[in-house]
């Protein structure tokens, strides 16, 4: 960083994560949609996302890593968790995320920040964790505090400083599993016993990520997160507020 942008960003205000929301009602606006948002700052040590590309039976779930790193001009992640009962997150990601990232691009460009995103390179479950909106369950999964597993994760990062940043530094777990008798796990049909890591996420994905599940998406595997009570109680009291939030969107 030169000495003029050095002294520029002193003086440069935080933001309020609500000042955000503008952006995300705006592009959503016409699609009955339930979110949140969190902040938090990047960590030290990143993961990166397992990608369908991956060969299957071989690779590792997550890779720590020295192949990437996040810009140093980047001070912040904000993390978009939207509730969700199915798979969709390429919507998000496609449709969404970029007509948000141009409008906040546009909202705070005269102040010098600027907003972009990752394309899924990296875990996002990290950082909606290291951000407190949720905590690690059983499977592996970030329960999310108020939408329990059913939700999606994107991500936007950015130079700008937020008044209501978040870090985690551990990975707290999700209260309720402590003592659970663990129904997602039993009900696994490939047996797969995560305990709160991707410990069997071959046999997970030798299962959920298939050419043929992917031409039908209502076919994923989604039955660790419906065999939790307390994520599926989340979900009813959701619905009952709109039974058309967290369904497959039109775009
Ligand atoms: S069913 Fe829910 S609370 Fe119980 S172990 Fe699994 S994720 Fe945790
Ligand atoms: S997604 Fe299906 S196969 Fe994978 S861990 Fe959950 S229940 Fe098991």
């Amino acid at each position: 960083m030169n000495l003029v942008d050095a002294i520029k960003s002193v003086f440069r205000k935080k933001i309020k994560t609500d000042d955000l929301l503008v952006a995300f009602d705006w592009v959503t606006k016409d699609v009955p949609m339930l979110y949140d948002l969190s902040v938090t700052t990047p960590p030290d040590n990143l993961a990166k996302q397992r990608t369908q590309t991956d060969p299957f039976k071989y690779g590792s779930p997550d890779t720590f890593g020295q192949d990437f790193k996040l810009d140093e001009r980047c001070k912040s992640i904000i993390v978009w968790n939207v509730f969700s009962t199915v798979a969709f997150d390429y919507t998000y990601k496609n449709t969404f995320l970029p007509k948000i990232i141009t409008y906040l691009n546009q909202k705070y460009s005269n102040e010098g920040y600027f907003f972009g995103y990752d394309d899924y390179t990296l875990n996002r479950k990290q950082f909606a964790i290291r951000s407190g909106a949720a905590t690690l369950a059983k499977p592996s999964l970030a329960f999310h505090k108020k939408f329990g597993m059913n939700y999606k994760i994107d991500l936007i990062f950015t130079n700008a400083e937020f008044k209501d940043t978040v870090v985690i530094k551990d990975t707290p777990r999700y209260n309720n599993c402590i003592g659970c008798d663990a129904p997602c796990e039993s009900k696994c049909p490939m047996s797969c016993k995560m305990d709160f890591d991707l410990v069997d996420w071959e046999k997970c994905s030798n299962f959920v990520d298939t050419p043929k599940a992917f031409e039908d998406l209502d076919s994923i595997c989604r039955i660790c997160q419906e065999a939790c009570p307390y994520s599926e109680e989340l979900t009813r009291q959701i619905l009952n507020i709109n039974p058309n939030y967290g369904g497959r969107i039109a775009v």
